[in-house]
């Protein structure tokens, strides 16, 4: 099957994160077995979704090292989008296959099964992996299920490129995502007694402005990269709830807030002085008239950055590979940094436009695919014996 095949089955599976993604895992995996290989499953907790990793090994055996191309498969879903075809079916018009996840990112995980024949008749030098993940678009909470599992049978592979749509360009650097959740816990009273009441809302207001104050901070920094189009780490607060009437003095509210860091910058350097200003400035006050009155902050997404540092070897693979030689850094967040993490030196390459990603009537030109199959071949050949 070529990879137009390919990603006509995939779309056909109904992925959409809030889905299981089995019945695609397990046609993905009798694949696999039919063609000799072993394909392992990590399952999520509910044990409703899985990843699915596959290593070919080289020539001489060796399972370990080489090259992990990793591709997600769930999908943003496509409520109230306005599709001139069925998501769920690839239609093709005009030279582009349209369906939900044809660029983001079925596109990529389709050339690499079309060139799984290819792979297997090639004596290679080196294994190559690949890796299939569930629930990237929500949180990447499927990665680290894998990747967890990888460090237990002891499988160590040297690189990983991870297909988001790129248009086949290297992307070398993304930023992080994390959010957070703040709960503001204070006493209510009657709004003619304010004095006996530890108002929730209005010290929740308070962090928003000290935690805006941080983010003024971030963009005057010595330590901005030109290289993103927002140069500096932006922390932006978007959701608020609390009270329960006009002439209640609320005791709870809850907002939460996101930060995306730059690669070289940490969560704690976000998150310390909130916590110190916790501290010093907001529970003295509210405790001094409630000592049961409270802040709660939970970490919730944690999706680290890609940095490019120590990347040297594996960006000289793929510049060869690539014909826009281009090295970009995004703002978008992938699986990479989590691979990163794990000791694997990681880029984001793949086919596709970032820019039709998560949109009615996603598309993927037929071009890219090609394009992506040509990459393939090329690497595959960079590792013939
Ligand atoms: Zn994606």
């Amino acid at each position: 099957m070529d990879s137009v095949a390919w990603l006509k089955k995939l779309i056909g599976f109904d992925t959409t994160s809030r889905s299981s993604n089995m019945d695609l895992i397990n046609h993905v995996a009798n694949y696999l077995e039919n063609q000799g290989l072993s394909p392992w499953l990590s399952l999520n907790a509910q044990g409703n979704k899985a990843n699915l990793f596959v290593t070919l090994p080289a020539a001489d055996g060796q399972t370990n090292g080489g090259i992990v191309l990793s591709g997600h498969t769930d999908v943003v879903p496509v409520d109230g989008q306005q599709w001139l075809s069925d998501p769920f079916v690839a239609d093709i018009r005009d030279q582009r296959l349209y369906g939900r996840g044809s660029s983001d990112m079925k596109g990529f995980i389709a050339c690499v099964l079309a060139a799984v024949p290819a792979m297997l008749s090639t004596k290679l030098t080196k294994p190559l992996h690949i890796a299939l993940s569930y629930d990237e678009e929500i949180g990447c909470l499927g990665a680290p299920v894998m990747l967890a599992e990888l460090a237990k049978r002891d499988l160590q592979p040297q690189y990983c490129i991870v297909g988001e749509p790129t248009s086949m360009q290297m992307v070398i650097a993304h930023k992080g995502i994390h959010t957070f959740c703040c709960e503001v816990h204070g006493k209510n009273a009657h709004s003619s007694l304010t004095p006996q009441g530890v108002n929730a809302i209005e010290y929740a207001a308070k962090l928003i402005v000290f935690i805006n104050q941080l983010a003024q901070q971030l963009q005057s920094r010595a330590d901005l990269d030109h290289a993103f189009d927002v140069p500096f780490a932006t922390v932006s607060t978007g959701m608020i709830r609390g009270g329960t009437a006009i002439n209640i003095v609320p005791e709870y509210c809850a907002f939460e807030f996101d930060y995306r860091n730059l690669p070289h910058m940490t969560v704690a350097e976000l998150i310390q002085p909130i916590k110190d200003y916790i501290q010093k400035e907001i529970l003295p006050a509210m405790q001094a008239v409630a000592p049961e009155a409270k802040v709660e902050l939970t970490h919730h997404v944690q999706v680290p950055a890609l940095n490019d540092a120590a990347n040297a070897k594996l960006h000289e693979l793929v510049m060869h590979l690539v014909d826009d030689k281009q090295r970009s850094k995004v703002a978008y967040a992938t699986e990479g940094g989590q691979f990163q993490n794990s000791g694997i030196q990681t880029v984001v390459c793949g086919p596709g436009s970032i820019s039709v990603a998560h949109k009615a009537n996603e598309f993927i030109e037929l071009a890219q695919l090609n394009r992506c199959d040509r990459f393939l071949g090329e690497l595959i050949k960079s590792h013939r014996s």
